[in-house]
């Protein structure tokens, strides 16, 4: 999941996703020029612009300490974590893995929206105090609307669908009674994905009822919700299956490498059209340099494949499209998602030593669910 790497706490690396940027601004917007002067009309303009922006600071304040939370159970439960990374009304949180029992999955689960109560109930509390003093109304009104906000995103988490909260605390729960995660875990992602059908109904109805951005809201959670049920499924069997497989199990050796100064109508000759593969490790001395790649070829004219050679054209090797031999298939696997590459290199000691393709892993996915039960 590519994201603005920000700071880290706790050991790990907080992430906002990009679309946060828009989200940030139109809830901004939403909250200072309806939300707040619908609440508080005796304010002035810029007062509500001001509670509008530190609204939105705080809501995602609020959602990074609700992810936090999930992630320091996590860690405490033998779970490290990776990476966070912050959406608008909730975050992923990167495990290294997923929870191995039901009772683990259920503390980390339902820690989230517990701490989402409690900063709901602070908040209140503190806007009991100042509401007691008429000229602090610009925060009792920002604490007001947090405490409504917070207690919002425990109860919209809490929703028996995954992958949320609920969702998955409907799978431990579901896991724990019947012991096969395959068939808990697709029950709560079918439930996941009927509670977003329910909420895209819903919001169209406030729509047609007039309450545009109320409505419009409810739909853009709803296919989210959707959306995430399908691929939290998918995701999950995926990571099941591939648990504790190496890169060096499904690599192939003998790697076919070629030198860069390899001129590329050879290249087409000898290799694409010789050895059938699309993607080619090139090596300098022992030492592996770059990548060359059909597309990569395919963007140099066909008057120049006599003058350029593959040095020119290789993708320049980098840290992430290398592969360690011990490292995880699943983990091959999302570098190939980030890098757009299907096929990457596995090297040792700066030396390749074989590939790895993403029609290996996925073969070896499909038979090992078709197995599964
Ligand atoms: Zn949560």
């Amino acid at each position: 999941m590519r994201g603005l790497k920000l700071f880290r706490i706790l050991g790990i690396q907080i992430s906002l996703n990009y679309t946060w940027f828009i989200v940030f601004g139109l809830i901004a917007w939403s909250l200072a020029s309806s939300y707040f002067p619908f609440h508080y009309p005796e304010l002035s303009r810029s007062a509500h612009w001001v509670m509008g922006f530190l609204g939105a600071v705080f809501l995602f304040l609020s959602v990074l300490a609700h992810e936090i939370t999930h992630s320091y159970i996590a860690k405490k439960e033998g779970i490290e974590v990776r990476e966070i990374t912050l959406f608008f009304f909730g975050g992923v949180s990167q495990l290294t893995k997923e929870p191995e029992d039901p009772i683990k999955e259920l503390k980390v689960a339902i820690g989230g929206p517990l701490s989402s109560l409690i900063l709901a109930f602070l908040f209140w509390i503190v806007s009991k105090f100042t509401s007691q003093a008429p000229y602090l109304i610009l925060f009792t009104g920002l604490l007001s609307y947090l405490a409504f906000i917070n207690l919002s995103l425990a109860i919209f988490n809490l929703i028996p669908g995954f992958p949320l909260d609920g969702g998955r605390v409907l799978r431990a729960l579901y896991w724990k009674k019947t012991g096969s995660l395959r068939k808990a875990t697709q029950i709560a992602a079918n439930s996941g994905k009927w509670v977003g059908v329910g909420i895209i109904l819903l919001g169209l109805w406030f729509i047609l009822r007039g309450n545009l951005i109320g409505g419009f809201w409810f739909v853009i959670i709803g296919i989210f919700l959707r959306s995430g049920a399908e691929g939290g499924f998918q995701q999950v069997m995926m990571k099941g299956a591939l648990e504790g497989v190496k890169v060096k199990e499904l690599m192939s050796q003998g790697v076919i490498s070629v030198p860069p100064s390899l001129f590329i109508d050879r290249l087409v000759e000898d290799f694409f059209l010789t050895h059938k593969h699309i993607t080619y490790p090139v090596i300098q001395g022992e030492k592996i340099v770059g990548l060359i790649t059909l597309k990569r070829v395919k963007e140099v004219p066909r008057d120049q494949w006599r003058s350029k050679t593959v040095g020119e054209v290789m993708l320049p090797i980098q840290e992430e499209m290398m592969l360690d031999p011990e490292g995880e298939a699943v983990e091959a696997l999302q570098r190939m998602i980030r890098s757009g590459e299907g096929r990457l290199p596995v090297v040792k000691d700066g030396k390749a030593v074989g590939m790895i393709t993403r029609k290996d892993i996925l073969n070896l996915l499909e038979i090992k669910t078709d197995l599964m039960e």
